[in-house]
């Protein structure tokens, strides 16, 4: 159990679960009192390759003996390693390293501007995203987050954010009139309630940026990474984005950001116009080039697939025997259910009497983020947790 006098330092940004976390191995962490838990929640989506992955550890621990950081003012090996990588395993051709999603959001947002001001020299500043989406917490990437529950009290915003609706048709139209600079899109909306994108609206409106000179550009920070069942979501909308971002999954849980872009929209950013003291440094690029192989140059994602198609078919099982459950969305292993009542109730129920970690998106979607190193009998169990949550 949390200790109140030790708790009351922390600035409460987050209501926290009672619940202290000491150990993770695999799909599984301890609390301080020895209790093991299946932990369906991977730090957020970010450990998924597991908690503690054993060929990410090695490498980092090498890493560690070897040098930790020298600034960006020096060729790092394992960071042009891992852009490499990331690059021949995408349509993209150049990164940008950060350390965290907000920040991969950031650098999008100031090379769609620039781009727009030195290379197209179209004059258009503006960038358009969509209700219900989530890109961070900095005051320009809550700005471009349109829910107002995250911009509330942090007034005046940063201006040049337009706002249209997702997945709706008419707003396309809209890009097209109003021709922004950028858009802004996830291809399935993680905080904003487990929404996935229709393939034919994300295809249409990758096709009205192209008609228009519009920067395409993909929040990719909770799909990316095999979360979805392939390495980056826009694989399966099979469209071709000029900027993608990339976190929470890229370090196993290391602090580290990334924005890809196309090698006309890199050219935007030359020496001095934009940086970071921390971003790339060789440990968590190590962390990161260790993670990138494991899911694109092993079997990993084709060895998923039943295991997904074993959960979401479990899932939609039980959604048709219990009427509170109003739907089963999303992709791959981003899930979100959708009940009647408060999802919240579900999640304590399953981690206080069922050792089972689950979080919310919002306030009546329960979601699910098992690792992709989950197994059969792993997903067996969860699915024997998750109809007791509503048998009983
Ligand atoms: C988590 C998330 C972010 C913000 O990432 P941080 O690392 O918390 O700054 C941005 N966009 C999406 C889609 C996310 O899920």
């Amino acid at each position: 159990m949390p200790n109140e006098t030790m708790t009351e330092s922390v600035m409460q940004t987050y209501n926290r679960f009672p619940l202290t976390l000491v150990k993770g191995k695999g799909s599984y962490v301890w609390d301080d009192a020895g209790e093991k838990y299946l932990d369906f929640s991977s730090g957020l989506a970010t450990c998924n390759l597991g908690h503690v992955p054993e060929k990410v550890e090695q490498a980092v621990k090498e890493q560690l003996g070897e040098l930790w950081h020298c600034s960006n003012l020096f060729h790092i090996p394992s960071q042009q390693q891992l852009a490499k990588l990331l690059a021949d395993n995408s349509s993209l051709d150049q990164v940008f390293f950060c350390n965290s999603g907000a920040e991969a959001n950031e650098a999008a947002i100031k090379i769609a501007r620039r781009y727009a001001q030195e290379e197209a020299k179209n004059g258009r500043h503006e960038i358009v995203t969509f209700t219900q989406s989530f890109h961070g917490r900095t005051l320009t990437t809550l700005s471009a987050t349109a829910q107002e529950k995250i911009q509330q009290g942090f007034a005046p915003l940063t201006p040049g954010f337009h706002y249209l609706p997702f997945n709706d048709f008419d707003a396309i139209k809209e890009v097209a009139d109003r021709k922004p600079c950028a858009i802004l899109v996830e291809m399935v909306q993680g905080e904003g309630g487990v929404n996935p994108a229709s393939k034919e609206w994300m295809q249409a409106l990758a096709q009205t940026c192209k008609e228009n000179d519009i920067l395409f550009m993909i929040d990719e920070i909770q799909t990316g990474f095999g979360r979805t069942g392939t390495l980056f979501a826009y694989e399966q909308y099979e469209v071709d984005p000029d900027v993608i971002t990339l976190a929470k999954g890229l370090g196993s849980g290391l602090p580290i950001g990334a924005m890809l872009a196309k090698e006309q929209v890199a050219k935007a950013f030359s020496p001095g116009t934009h940086g970071s003291t921390f971003g790339g440094n060789p440990i968590v690029t190590t962390s990161g080039l260790a993670t990138l192989k494991e899911i694109a140059e092993t079997s990993l994602l084709s060895d998923i697939k039943p295991l997904i198609d074993q959960l979401w078919q479990g899932l939609e099982q039980i959604a048709s025997k219990y009427d509170v459950i109003k739907e089963v969305r999303g992709k791959g292993f981003l899930i979100g259910v959708e009940v009647e009542g408060q999802a919240i109730d579900y999640i304590t129920k399953a981690r206080e009497e069922y050792q089972t970690l689950i979080i919310v998106a919002g306030p009546n979607v329960i979601r699910i983020l098992p690792p992709l190193t989950t197994n059969k009998e792993e997903i067996e169990a969860f699915l024997n947790t998750f109809e007791k949550l509503f048998a009983e």
